[in-house]
């Protein structure tokens, strides 16, 4: 109610480009004009990473890659627009920006994407403690939600990393390097719109099942490789993962 009341007195305005919204728009945080400004990621991309293909010699990006993680997606690359709306998401306390970036991944194909269940990447307790929730996780029921899949809290961070953004491609890999297991007690599968009858409450009988890890941005992959190694080494064998964005890989070389 109090909530009606301030949308009346107050204009509500896109998060992220600050345009007007429509009163029957006003609930939400952004408008229909922003998405259609985010930049798709298109192939040709290496068919395991998804990352735009190498002119010369394989993909280096993805060669170390535990086995079973098989294909990773993105949906837009992250510049401005983009950029803008992962920042909401993380640090806007708008969890409900969730729902617009998941829209963005909807089309992304990844191996028994039908069969699978959404795997967040979990974040360190002091950041969800900070930031109140897990933003792949609502990233992770948006989309579960568009894909009538369900998601699982598979695994757990087992130590707290540094921020990756400042750090180079091998700096990251050593940053993330065992960082996750699974889960041991209830991994927490809630059941999305009443199709998934059978609860899967023990982390060993989900592993058995394909698996797409979901986080918000790719950057050079490392913490997706490192999440997908820790479901490989409990018996995954079809590991993908999606995420919203993709940023430009820096050219460290
Ligand atoms: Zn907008
Ligand atoms: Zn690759």
């Amino acid at each position: 109610m109090r909530e009606a009341v301030e949308q009346l007195l107050l204009p509500a305005e896109c998060v992220l480009c600050r345009a007007l919204l429509s009163f029957r728009d006003s609930a939400r945080p952004a408008c229909d004009v922003c998405p259609h400004r985010w930049r798709p990621v298109r192939p040709p991309w290496c068919a395991r990473c998804g990352q735009p293909e190498p002119l010369f010699g394989p993909c280096r990006l993805c060669a170390e890659w535990p086995a079973a993680f098989g294909a990773a997606r993105s949906a837009v690359w992250l510049d401005a627009g983009a950029r803008d709306a992962v920042h909401a998401l993380k640090y806007g306390g708008l969890s409900r920006i969730a729902t617009d970036l998941a829209a963005a991944m909807v089309g992304l194909h990844v191996p028994a994407r039908d069969a699978a269940l959404l795997v967040p990447v979990p974040l360190a307790r002091a950041r969800v403690r900070e930031r109140g929730y897990n933003q792949s996780e609502r990233l992770a029921r948006a989309l579960g939600r568009r894909w009538r899949r369900p998601v699982v809290d598979l695994l757990v961070r087992t130590r707290d990393t540094v921020p990756q953004t400042a750090l180079t491609p091998e700096a990251r890999l050593a940053n993330v390097a065992g960082a996750f297991e699974l889960r041991t007690g209830d991994c927490g599968l809630r059941i999305e719109g009443g199709k998934f009858k059978s609860a899967i409450r023990n982390p060993k009988s989900a592993i058995g099942r394909p698996l797409i890890l979901v986080d918000d941005v790719f950057t050079t992959g490392a913490t997706l490789a490192e999440a997908a190694r820790a479901l490989d080494r409990a018996g995954a064998r079809t590991v993908s993962a999606v995420t919203f964005g993709r940023a430009v890989v820096p050219d460290f070389t």
